[in-house]
């Protein structure tokens, strides 16, 4: 580590620092506004090629529903675009740089509420919104792992589970840098998702029941593999967020059901 931070250091003053929102936290963002934009539609057309875009307004409704509220709640303008991937068989979302975001109609099945799906949708909003993939490109470059995750980047077909996705991540752990950046990322965007779901006046508690249900049905999901918290260390951690959370949820003249 003593190594990087010698790297690091005088870069970080070279490029100033960006903050990750809600948390506050210092980033090194290497990459320019329009290089992520660039990205974003660059994983777009791959997603395209093979995934199927459902029409089905039992799902494009309460997507449309949720995200159009949970992206006036961030505040930042985005490109926001909300599509629902017919695919039952995963219970997936993701939201690229650009802001569009995917939701698949296998995670239906665990959702409840809207509430719930504000849940999955705020959480991958926050890496969006935090610029989470290029804070990886960022520190891969430095690190020398832009290979590794320019070749998850390219693979990623279907957001947060692919394998190739995984091995990335696996090439990265081994050097130590990689794999605690994106757990840190993910509770992350647990932080920042439990606030800006209740910022956008759905009950922060219904994060809670949504995460129980999860694991106790068994189906630790593909979304969170290896490198996602256990569903234990996430449900404590939102336990602890909690009380941040509703301060923000009882400002809310009308709440969500
Ligand atoms: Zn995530």
């Amino acid at each position: 580590m003593g190594r990087i931070a010698l790297i690091l250091l005088p870069l970080l003053i070279l490029l100033g620092c960006a903050k990750a929102p809600i948390t506050g936290r210092t980033q090194i963002i290497m990459l320019s506004p329009d290089q992520e934009m660039a990205l974003g539609l660059q994983t777009e057309e791959e997603i395209f090629k093979t995934e199927k875009v459902s029409r089905d307004p039992k799902y494009t409704v309460p997507v449309e529903r949720v995200g159009k509220r949970i992206a006036a709640a961030t505040r930042m303008d985005l490109d926001w675009k909300f599509y629902v991937i017919e695919n039952d068989k995963v219970p997936n979302a993701f939201c690229l740089a650009n802001g569009h975001v995917f939701v698949y109609t296998g995670l239906f099945k665990y959702i409840d509420n809207d509430a719930q799906l504000a849940t999955v949708m705020a959480h991958e909003i926050a890496h969006a919104i935090a610029h989470h993939v290029a804070e990886r490109l960022s520190v891969a470059q430095l690190t020398g792992l832009a290979a590794a995750v320019a070749t998850d980047i390219a693979a990623r077909n279907g957001g947060e589970y692919s394998q190739l996705y995984q091995a990335a991540i696996g090439i990265g752990s081994q050097v130590g840098v990689m794999l605690p950046y994106s757990r840190m990322q993910e509770s992350e965007a647990d932080h920042i998702g439990l606030i800006i779901m209740a910022m956008a006046c759905y009950d922060p508690r219904e994060a809670l029941k949504f995460w129980e249900k999860f694991s106790k049905a068994g189906k630790e999901p593909i979304v969170y593999f290896s490198t996602h918290p256990t569903s234990k260390s996430r449900i404590e951690q939102l336990k602890k967020l909690m009380p941040e959370a509703l301060k923000e949820y009882r400002q809310c003249e009308v709440h969500v059901p």
